[in-house]
């Protein structure tokens, strides 16, 4: 059976590149019936926190991928934090030492920086010359003296290739002199993670690790390790990068990276999904939209592509407008809340006409939004008491000379006693009509400038049913007066 695991290190939020590996991971795992593991690798003390482990596993949840077994969840392989399975990759250091497969270096700092610098002098890349690759035992124990602390380092043969038999990518091949002898155990004792994550893989019985491209030149170092101790190795497959529109890495400046950054503007999780299975895997057919059991369905990493994928906001955006086109209205305004309370609103004490109106206001935006969270910029339209005209153009349309009977037939009606729902305002709209003769534009845009200032917004009768006969009147006394 496949095992696969998504295995971030704590060090920073959930971000798009990290949520979509874990999205791959599992939905090779649900396709084929396999298991998916979530492991922290957190053997970067300094960097790693507690708080990015809450945020990691949060956004996973809240995006729907959930996990078989790994942390908070156990399982037979556990534990899953590496900080808590430290015993368990020692004794493959000690064979590895034994085998001669690793020796201890004692270099300093400041000689390794001195041997970085030499080699970036000669035009070089800088590596591990290899200085205490043969170091006698009287000079060992000299350092050992001295105080020094060694580190553990793995001892890369000088000669030869070592391939990568990459799902994503084929056969790439590594020179094995440009790799040079990688520290393996640090001098606290703690491994790093190119051999922690070997031990980790090979003991959880992974079956194929599904990761980001930027981890393909650590693949001939963990390769090593799984030989000299030989473990069974994984299948690898390297997801390629995901780069902005100009075709640069993706920062910030592309849009949010983290997840949480779309969670708290108000986007869909499954809209998200959606979003980032298209970064980088692609459907046989035309078809773009996949809610998660689709994906389930068709996931396969033979259709996921070697060239970078591209992160495009403004598609997001487009496909987070179609999940909300489609999406029931209590949902929308459950999410819409918040948003409305922060800016001051609605109260935070809802009240069932509050509740009513947000109802009303989220069944007008419906297919306006792209997220939830441009409720806000609506607010002021749909809650605010004072109006203002937005520009010369506003006054004028409601200074043609149909308008003060336009405007007197609708607040007669208004004034007749009739539900204030959307459906009915609708009616009371073409009884205007009937009355007046004023038909089409003539009719909605003097009323829509008259109670909102702005000649562009949503479905008219949503507006008045949340305004509601007083704030109807209130908002045409100010703007006709
Ligand atoms: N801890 C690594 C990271 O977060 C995981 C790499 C891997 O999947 O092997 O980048």
């Amino acid at each position: 059976p496949i095992r696969v695991r998504f295995a971030p290190s704590p060090t920073g939020p959930l971000h798009i590149g990290g949520a979509r590996s874990a999205l791959f991971n599992y939905l090779l795992a649900r396709r084929y019936g396999g298991q998916f593991i979530v492991r922290i690798e957190d053997t970067d003390l300094e960097r790693s926190n507690k708080e990015s482990e809450q945020n990691i596993l949060e956004s996973l949840r809240w995006l729907g991928i959930h996990w078989d077994e790994g942390i908070e969840m156990g399982g037979d392989h556990g534990p899953y934090r590496q900080t808590e399975r430290l015993e368990s990759y020692q004794k493959g250091v000690e064979q590895l030492l034994a085998q001669g497969h690793a020796y201890r270096c004692y270099c300093s700092e400041e000689e390794l920086e001195a041997e970085r610098q030499a080699f970036l002098a000669k035009g070089e890349l800088p590596r591990y010359s290899g200085k205490c690759r043969t170091l006698q035992k009287e000079k060992e124990q000299e350092y050992v003296e001295e105080g020094r602390k060694a580190v553990i380092r793995f001892r890369v043969p000088e000669q030869g290739t070592i391939a990568v038999d990459d799902l994503v990518r084929g056969h790439v091949s590594f020179d094995c002199a440009g790799i040079g002898d990688y520290v393996i155990v640090k001098s606290d004792g703690i491994p790093t993670y190119n051999y922690a994550v070997v031990i980790d893989d090979a003991s959880m019985e992974i079956t194929h690790v599904i990761r980001g491209e930027e981890h393909l030149s650590n693949t001939p170092r963990q390769l090593l390790i799984y030989r000299a101790l030989q473990l069974k190795e994984p299948r690898f497959a390297h997801v390629s990068l995901i780069l902005g529109k100009d075709r640069s890495k993706m920062s910030k400046r592309h849009g949010s990276t983290s997840v949480v950054a779309y969670r708290s503007q108000g986007y869909l999780p499954e809209a998200l999904i959606n979003f980032l299975v298209l970064l980088g895997w692609s459907p046989e057919g035309e078809e773009e939209i996949f809610p998660l059991e689709e994906l389930v369905r068709q996931f396969s990493l033979d259709r996921v592509a070697k060239n970078p994928a591209v992160f495009d906001l403004d598609k997001l955006n487009w496909l987070n407008g179609l999940y909300i086109r489609k999406t029931p209205v209590d949902r929308l305004v459950k999410m819409a809340l918040p948003y409305l309370q922060e800016a001051g609103y609605i109260p935070v004490e809802l009240t069932e006409d509050d509740h009513r109106k947000v109802t009303m206001m989220m069944e007008a935006l419906q297919e306006k939004l792209a997220y939830v969270g441009q409720v806000q910029d609506y607010g002021a339209l749909f809650f605010a008491e004072t109006v203002t005209l937005e520009n010369e153009e506003a006054k004028k349309i409601l200074q043609e000379e149909q308008v003060p009977r336009l405007l007197e037939s609708f607040l007669a009606k208004l004034e007749e006693d009739r539900d204030m729902e959307p459906a009915a305002i609708k009616k009371m709209l073409k009884e205007v009509n009937k009355e007046t003769k004023i038909s089409g534009k003539a009719l909605f845009m003097p009323l829509r400038v008259a109670l909102s200032g702005q000649q562009q917004g949503p479905d008219l009768p949503y507006l008045i049913a949340l305004l509601g006969k007083e704030g109807v009147r209130n908002r045409l006394r100010q703007t006709t007066a």
